[in-house]
């Protein structure tokens, strides 16, 4: 197996580009593709204040160091969710990273902020936990970007990620979802300008490239994960994916050129109506946002103080602050 480039031995092949890469080469694709993908849907502009979402996983860390690499303003936000060990570990892995490479983490702890964490906390609101989670994952990524001045919000979804929540879009027909399921969400009505620069890449090579780039990444899958439905169309795609390479590049792309403008009203739709929450600050459609009403319910379940975890936060107040 020879480098497409240098003919050099390679260390990865992409079946979907039909190409080997040494890890020269491959560092050099990887970087190609992010900004392949940034000028393509217009994602960041020369100058910009970029802020990270940093999990601790590969896929934030590779970005946020493909985005340095590439000479980008990029900080980092590190939410800490209060999964016991998980969020120890990643929170460690995110820190580590930062203090590597002199970059500056902003850091929100949910338990020590606002009094919940993610197992008790989408127990009292009865909530599934990834679905409380991400409802104060994006909420809290929202806030800070626009708080504190970014000009853009980053996260590291890649291409399997994108692909499989489409498969599930498209399985249940959530149109309303389809028609914003882009890489880049404009800044608009209280939200920050959203973007992936990872769309054009695969978990897989995501993986590569932080093992090439030495970069300490956590490996462990979230505890909370388990039933999760997103795994099981990801493991679909791989199937499909392994028996016909790039399907996942053709359905994702293709939606985007095809399909997703289709959408575009539904999504509209769906914005109608909305106003600041009288709480917080944030953008809703209903009389308090989902965030608050969370905050509400699951705050007064106290954290379990042995899945707690005690990190400082570095920030000022965020709108969800204000309470
Ligand atoms: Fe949150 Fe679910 Fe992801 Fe765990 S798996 S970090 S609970 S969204
Ligand atoms: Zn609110």
């Amino acid at each position: 197996m020879k480098c497409v480039t240098c003919r050099e031995p390679a260390i990865i092949d992409i079946r979907r580009h039909n190409a080997n890469f040494c890890a020269e080469h491959f560092l050099e694709q990887c970087r190609r593709q992010v900004v392949k993908a940034i000028d393509e849907f217009e994602m960041i502009a020369p100058g910009e204040r970029a802020l990270v979402a940093v999990s601790g996983g590969k896929d934030s860390l590779a970005v946020w160091d493909l985005l340095t690499e590439l000479g980008y303003d990029a900080d980092g936000l590190y939410l800490g969710l209060g999964i016991g060990e998980y969020s120890d570990v990643s929170g460690r892995h995110a820190r580590d990273f930062a203090a590597a490479r002199g970059l500056k983490l902003l850091e929100v702890d949910l338990p020590e902020r606002f009094g919940y964490d993610i197992p008790t906390g989408a127990r009292a609101a009865r909530r599934a936990p990834c679905s409380a989670c991400g409802l104060s994952k994006r909420h809290l990524f929202d806030a800070v970007a626009v708080e504190e001045g970014y000009d853009v919000l980053v996260t590291g979804h890649n291409l399997d990620d994108e692909a499989a929540v489409l498969f599930g879009n498209t399985l249940h027909w959530h149109t309303e979802y389809l028609g914003r399921q882009l890489p880049v969400l404009a800044e608009r009505d209280g939200f920050p300008r959203k973007v992936k620069p990872l769309v054009r890449l695969t978990e897989r090579e995501m993986a590569a490239y932080c093992v090439v780039r030495g970069i300490d990444y956590l490996v462990d899958e979230c505890p909370m994960a388990a039933g999760n439905r997103h795994l099981t169309y990801k493991e679909a795609l791989n199937d499909i994916e392994k028996a016909s390479p790039g399907a996942k590049h053709s359905f994702y792309f293709g939606f985007l050129a095809r399909a997703a403008e289709r959408f575009a009203d539904e999504a509209e739709t769906d914005r109608e109506g909305l106003r600041a929450c009288p709480t917080c600050g944030a953008p809703t459609t209903a009389e308090t946002c989902a965030f608050c009403r969370l905050v509400e319910r699951a705050g007064g379940a106290r954290p379990d103080p042995s899945t707690a975890t005690a990190v400082p936060v570095e920030l000022g107040p965020t709108r969800a602050g204000a309470r």
